[in-house]
C-alpha cells in the first residue's frame, strides 16, 4: 500500500461540499486502508455558495435558492443522512401557485394542473393561456417529429411543438426566470431534456410520462424547503466535514502539473500538492485556473453567466392590502421595470417572518446579452428598483422595515451546451485526476448539483489513482 491519495476540492458551494463529504465517507468506511485525504478550499469567507440563508429578528431570509422540487430524491436522501429530514417542510398549498402580472393586473398562472415544464398537458386548463393558444396546444400530438437530433433553442422547440402563443404567454416568462437567460438562446436539450426525449422517442408532450412525485390530491409536484432555510444543508455538510478539511478565504488561482502530481496554488501563496483535483466552481474559474495546462488550452467551454440580484424586503402586514394568496408572481412580457418575478416568501413558507410582518423577494435579472445594464450598481439602487416594482404590482407605498440584497452569477446553458461539455470532458479524461462538479454542467437545480457532487466523488474513488493505493 502506498501513501494515501490527496484530493483538493475547489469551491465550497453545494457541489464541492457534497463531493468532499462523499470522499470523507470513503475515508471513514476504510479506516484500515489508505484513504483519500480531502481538503476543500473556498474563495469567500462563507461556505455554501448559492445556498445562503440569513436568520435575523424572526426572519428567515433566503439570499439564493429557497426550495427544491423533488424528482429523484437526492436532496431527501442526503438530508436523511445528515439527520435533517425532520426539518423538511412543504410550501403552503394555494389553489393558485403563481400569478402572471400583466398590464391590467394579476392572472392565475400556475394552478391545479401543475407546471407546464413538467406537465405540458396542464396548459389545457391554464387560465393564463388564451383560447387560441389552447386550441394550438391540442394539435401538439399531430406535429411532426424533428429530424436530425441536433440541439435547438427552447423558443424553437416550444413554438414547434406547442405553438407561438404557449411560448409567449407561458414558457417565455416562466423559463427566463428559472434558467436565467433568454429562452431564444437557451438550449432545449440542456434545459428541457425530458420533453426533448419524449419527442425523440416519437411520443407526444401532452401524453408523455408524468414526473415521479406529486401531491396526492392534485397533479402538482410538491415544493420542499428546510424550516431554518436552505443553508441548513450546506451548514450541516460543513459541520460533518469538520474544520480540518475546509479552508475558507482561500482562492485557488493556478493549477499545474509537476512530477506526476497536481500543484494547486492559492492566493495566499501556499501551494497544495495533490493527486486529484475536483473543480466545483463556475467554468470561467476553471479556464482561468487551468490556463497553463497545454492539453486543454482553448477547449474549456464558454458557459456565459447572467447577473441576478435578489432583494428581500420586510413590510408591516398592514402595509399590503393584497391577500398574498399564492407563492408570488412573474412579470409578463413588457411589464415591470427590470424585476422579473416576486416571491411572497412569508406566504409560500411558514415561519419566514414575525406574524405582524411579511417578507417579499424580488428578482432583478439581466440576460448575458444585456451586459450589466439592468443590474443596479449598488444595493440602494436594487432596493429602489424593487420598491418601485412593488408600488406598481401591490400598491405598496410604505417603506420596508428591513431589506437584504444579494448578487449572483448564474450559468446560462446556450444551444449546443451538452455537446460542448461532453467534448470538454473527453479532453479532461486525458488528464489523470482532474474532475468537474457543479451547476455549470449537467443541471443547476439543487438535485442536479448534489448528483454532480456524488458522481465526481464516485469517479475519484473508482479512479486508478485511488484504487492503486488501496
Ligand atoms: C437566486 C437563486 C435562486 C435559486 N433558486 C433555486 C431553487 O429554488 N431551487 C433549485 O433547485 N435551485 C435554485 N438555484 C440554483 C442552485 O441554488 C445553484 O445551482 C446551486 O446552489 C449551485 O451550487 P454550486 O456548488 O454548483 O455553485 P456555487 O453555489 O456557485 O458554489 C461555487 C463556489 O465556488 C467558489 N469559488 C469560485 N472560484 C473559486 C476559486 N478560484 N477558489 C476557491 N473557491 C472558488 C465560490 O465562492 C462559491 O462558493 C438558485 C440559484 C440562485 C442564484
Amino acid at each position: 500500500m502506498t501513501a494515501p491519495p490527496r484530493v483538493v476540492v475547489v469551491g465550497g458551494g453545494l457541489a464541492g461540499l457534497t463531493t468532499a463529504f462523499r470522499l470523507c465517507q470513503l475515508s471513514s468506511e476504510r479506516k484500515k486502508t489508505a484513504v483519500p485525504q480531502v481538503i476543500l478550499v473556498e474563495a469567500s469567507g462563507r461556505i455554501g455558495g448559492k445556498l445562503c440563508t440569513e436568520r435575523t429578528s424572526g426572519f428567515v431570509v433566503e439570499g439564493g435558492a429557497d426550495s427544491w422540487v423533488p424528482q429523484t430524491g437526492e436532496v431527501e436522501s442526503l438530508a436523511e443522512e445528515l439527520e435533517l429530514d425532520r426539518q423538511i417542510h412543504p410550501a403552503a398549498e394555494c389553489s393558485v401557485r403563481a400569478y402572471r402580472r400583466d398590464i391590467d393586473g394579476f392572472v392565475p398562472f400556475l394552478g391545479e394542473g401543475g407546471s407546464p415544464v413538467g406537465r405540458p398537458s396542464s396548459l389545457l386548463c391554464n387560465p393564463a393561456l388564451s383560447l387560441l393558444g389552447r386550441v394550438r396546444v391540442r394539435l401538439e400530438p399531430l406535429m411532426p417529429r424533428r429530424a436530425g437530433g441536433e440541439d435547438e433553442s427552447v423558443r424553437s422547440f416550444i413554438q414547434r411543438r406547442l405553438g407561438a402563443r404557449a411560448y409567449r404567454e407561458i414558457y417565455e416568462p416562466l423559463l427566463g426566470g428559472i434558467f436565467g437567460g433568454d429562452p431564444a438562446e437557451l438550449s432545449a436539450q440542456a434545459t428541457l431534456a425530458p420533453l426533448v426525449q419524449i419527442e425523440a422517442d416519437g411520443g407526444s408532450l401532452l401524453r408523455g410520462p408524468m414526473p415521479r412525485r406529486h401531491d396526492r390530491n392534485t397533479m402538482r409536484p410538491p415544493i420542499l424547503t428546510f424550516s431554518e432555510g436552505m443553508a441548513s444543508l450546506t451548514e450541516r455538510l460543513h459541520g460533518r466535514l469538520g474544520e480540518d478539511h475546509v479552508r475558507t478565504s482561500t482562492r485557488a488561482i493556478r493549477i499545474s502539473r509537476d512530477s506526476g502530481q497536481w500543484v494547486v496554488r492559492m492566493d495566499s501563496g501556499v501551494e497544495e500538492r495533490c493527486d486529484v483535483v475536483v473543480m466545483a466552481t463556475p467554468p470561467s474559474t476553471v479556464g482561468d485556473v487551468l490556463r497553463e495546462l497545454t492539453d486543454i488550452q482553448g477547449s474549456v467551454p464558454e458557459v456565459p453567466s447572467a447577473q441576478t440580484t435578489v432583494v428581500n424586503l420586510a413590510y408591516r402586514r398592514s402595509a399590503i392590502s393584497h391577500p398574498l394568496d399564492a407563492h408570488g408572481y412573474l412579470n409578463g412580457r413588457g411589464v415591470g421595470n427590470g424585476v422579473s418575478a416576486c416571491t411572497w416568501s412569508s406566504a409560500k413558507f411558514q415561519h419566514r417572518a414575525p406574524s405582524n410582518q411579511v417578507l417579499l423577494r424580488c428578482f432583478i435579472r439581466a440576460a448575458p446579452a444585456d451586459g450589466k445594464d439592468m443590474v443596479p450598481e449598488n444595493p440602494e439602487g436594487a432596493v429602489a428598483l424593487a420598491r418601485d416594482e412593488l408600488a406598481g404590482s401591490l400598491a405598496v407605498t410604505e417603506a420596508p422595515t428591513q431589506t437584504w440584497v444579494h448578487n449572483w452569477s448564474v450559468p446560462v446553458y446556450r444551444v449546443g451546451h451538452t455537446q460542448r461539455i461532453s467534448a470538454f470532458r473527453a479532453r479532461l479524461a486525458k488528464l489523470p485526476g482532474l474532475y468537474l462538479a457543479g451547476a455549470a454542467y449537467d443541471g443547476a437545480s439543487i438535485e442536479a448539483v448534489i448528483r454532480s457532487g456524488v458522481r465526481a466523488a464516485a469517479a475519484v474513488r473508482n479512479s486508478d489513482i485511488v484504487q492503486e493505493t488501496l
